[in-house]
C-alpha cells in the first residue's frame, strides 16, 4: 500500500495512471493545476509522486526541485518529450526516475512499486504500509496493538498506546501539548494539558534506555515534542 499524488493536466492521461494504480492496491489522488499540484505534494502525506512536466502554473521542474527542499519521497517525471527527459537528468533536480509518453500503464505500476519498495527499505518504516513500525529496538505493531523494546513485550495502556502511535507515524514533526491533547483526549472531555506531559514521560520510562536522555521522545523546549527517528 501507499499513498500516491498524480499531478497531471492531461485528464485522460491522469484518469488511466489512476485506475491502473488503484486495481494494484493504492490510494491515489490527482491535481491538474502546478500550483495546487506542488502544494499538496508539499503539505500532504504522501509516499510517492508521479510528476507530469508541462504543467499549468508552476512547471515539474519547479515543483520537483522545491518538493526536494523538504521530502525524500520518490518521485517519478513524467513528459511527452525525450529531450527533456534528458534536460531534467541533467540539471540533476533529483527526481527518482523518468517515463517518456506514451508509454504502458503496466509499466508505470512497476516503477511505481519498485521505488516505493525501495524508500521503504531505505527509511525502514512507512506510514501505512505495514501494520508494523519499526524504529532501531522499537517496534509497534498497530494491528495488535503491543509494543516492543529490544525484543522484549511491554506493557501499554490504552492512551499511552495511542499517543505514541500518533507521534511514531509522524516522525520528525514536532507536536505542542495542545495539538497531542486534541489528536488523543479531546473525544473524552476529560484532563488537561498536564495529562500529555504525564503520559510522555510514562512512554519514556517504558522505552527509553535514558528517559531523562532520550533517543525518541525528544521535548522541543518551548514548543513541544517530536519523535526522532
Ligand atoms: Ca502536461
Amino acid at each position: 500500500m501507499g499513498k500516491i499524488l498524480i499531478v497531471e493536466d492531461e485528464k485522460s492521461i491522469a484518469e488511466l495512471e489512476k485506475d491502473y494504480l488503484e486495481i494494484n492496491g493504492y490510494e491515489v489522488d490527482i491535481e491538474s493545476d502546478g500550483k495546487r499540484g506542488l502544494f499538496k505534494a508539499k503539505n500532504d502525506d504522501y509516499d510517492l509522486i508521479i510528476l507530469d512536466l508541462m504543467l499549468p502554473n508552476v512547471d515539474g521542474f519547479e515543483i520537483c526541485k522545491e518538493i526536494r527542499k523538504g521530502k525524500e519521497i520518490p518521485i517519478i517525471m513524467v513528459s511527452a518529450k525525450k529531450e527533456d527527459i534528458d534536460k531534467i537528468r541533467g540539471l540533476g533536480l533529483g527526481a527518482d526516475d523518468y517515463v517518456t509518453k506514451p508509454f504502458s500503464p503496466g509499466e508505470l505500476v512497476a516503477r511505481v512499486k519498485a521505488h516505493l519498495d525501495r524508500y521503504e527499505k531505505l527509511t525502514g518504516n512507512k506510514k501505512g504500509t505495514k501494520d508494523e513500525i519499526k524504529i532501531r529496538g522499537l517496534s509497534i505493531d498497530k494491528a495488535s496493538r503491543r509494543v516492543m523494546v529490544d525484543d522484549k513485550e511491554v506493557i501499554f495502556t490504552t492512551k499511552e498506546f495511542d499517543l505514541l502511535l500518533f507521534l511514531a507515524t509522524n516522525p520528525n514533526r514536532v507536536f505542542s501539548k495542545e495539538e497531542l491533547f486534541d489528536k488523543i483526549w479531546s473525544a473524552d472531555a476529560i484532563g488537561d494539558l498536564s495529562t500529555v506531559t504525564v503520559h510522555i514521560r510514562k512512554i519514556r520510562e517504558k522505552i527509553e534506555i535514558d528517559p531523562s536522555n532520550p533517543q525518541y521522545l525528544e521535548t522541543i523546549w518551548g514548543v513541544g515534542y517530536r519523535f526522532d527517528v
